[in-house]
């Protein structure tokens, strides 16, 4: 995911947030954080989203789909694709 520019979080207004995307709402990490905690029950989403805390907080595009997913109870196959993408090149920057 390649960052675009990064803008002010338009709740706290403190953050700066990288935007991945011209549609993306500019909320960082701080201000989402109680939205990514939620019980899981399907095992395979679970394992999914089973990644350092620290990942969660550098991309928002994982914070997007594991919210979407917390609030609609499904993901697409895109998602999971982008999703796993996204965190591999996560821990190549190690
Ligand atoms: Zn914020």
């Amino acid at each position: 995911m390649k960052v675009l520019y990064k803008q002010r979080c338009v709740r706290c207004r403190k953050n700066m947030v990288k935007m991945i995307s011209r549609k993306q709402f500019p909320l960082c990490y701080d201000c989402q954080k109680d939205e990514l905690k939620g019980r899981i029950k399907d095992p395979k989403i679970r394992k999914l989203f089973d990644v350092p805390e620290e990942f969660y907080r550098e991309s928002p595009f994982l914070r997007s789909v594991k919210i979407y997913y917390l609030k609609f109870g499904r993901v697409s196959e895109k998602q999971v694709e982008y999703f796993k993408k996204t965190v591999e090149e996560l821990k190549k920057k190690d």
